[in-house]
């Protein structure tokens, strides 16, 4: 109970499976980290960023919180882009939700979630921003996989208006903002198309 050993057991059996199939694997990856992605997901055990883009260890920076939200005053997160865009110099950051989000559906609730509620605050501002079309949509099943795609799509404009985003784009690094959402009852992803690679597209869906 203390130790859980089933864990360690697969942990072990894992360990063996890497190194039979690539022997030099964890000597190498030891030495250096060198992803290209930076990974922004939700929390939920459902969506494990390597498991489902079927990434190694050592491709994918990975950063998740409750519905995957990007907030300015977050420094974990905060710390997490700098150092994934200013260090490790990744090529591409991911902002990845999902359909069935427990933190988006929770955000649509009226009642009391206690601590948590603050910050589901954050998806509450997005609603907020497009009630129109959200209470135009016919049914609350269409509202929740619409809130799902709008919360995405506000976090990659969130990590846009960054200053480590800026900086790397003013000093012409090569950086793409990407959204994107999971499907769980199937396991596919979609790309919202919604992906920025400089200040001009940026300004450009500021209009
Ligand atoms: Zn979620």
């Amino acid at each position: 109970m203390r130790i859980l050993k089933t864990l360690f057991d697969k942990n072990r059996q894992w360990s063996e499976n890497v190194k039979k199939s690539d022997p030099g694997f964890f000597e190498a990856l030891a030495k250096q980290q060198n992803p290209e992605y930076l990974w922004i997901g939700c929390s939920d055990s459902r969506v494990p960023a390597n498991q489902i883009i079927d990434l190694q260890p050592g491709e994918i920076f990975v950063h998740r919180n409750i519905a995957n939200v990007v907030v300015h005053t977050d420094l974990n997160c905060l710390s997490v882009i700098q150092y994934a865009v200013e260090v490790l110099k990744v090529k591409h950051i991911i902002v990845c939700g999902h359909y069935g989000c427990g933190g988006i559906m929770a955000a649509m609730e009226d009642h009391d979630h206690g601590l948590i509620d603050n910050w589901l605050r954050n998806i509450r501002d997005v609603y907020r921003f497009h009630e129109q079309r959200l209470q135009a949509l016919p049914g609350d099943r269409e509202r929740f996989d619409a809130l799902c795609e709008l919360n995405v799509v506000e976090q990659v404009n969130n990590i846009c208006q960054t200053t480590i985003v800026q900086g790397a784009w003013r000093a012409g690094q090569e950086l793409a903002v990407h959204g994107w959402i999971y499907n769980l009852s199937d396991g596919i992803l979609k790309d919202l198309d919604v992906c920025i690679t400089n200040l001009d597209e940026l300004s450009a869906t500021q209009r």
